[in-house]
């Protein structure tokens, strides 16, 4: 089971999480789902923290 750091979505379906970003911020791994990560792709390009977004 992976969970979205930024909206909670869950996804048990390993083969669906393929298209997810892992991130690490501080030290911490975080992990956002493909839509997510589309909608956040510039800030996170801009490495701003997800406090920023
Ligand atoms: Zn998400």
């Amino acid at each position: 089971m992976t969970t979205c750091d930024f909206c909670g979505k869950q996804e048990s379906d390993e083969a669906k999480t393929l298209t997810w970003t892992t991130a690490t911020e501080r030290g911490r791994q975080r992990v956002y789902c493909d839509e997510c990560s589309r909608t956040h792709l510039r800030a996170m390009e801009g490495k701003l923290d997800s406090e920023w977004w």
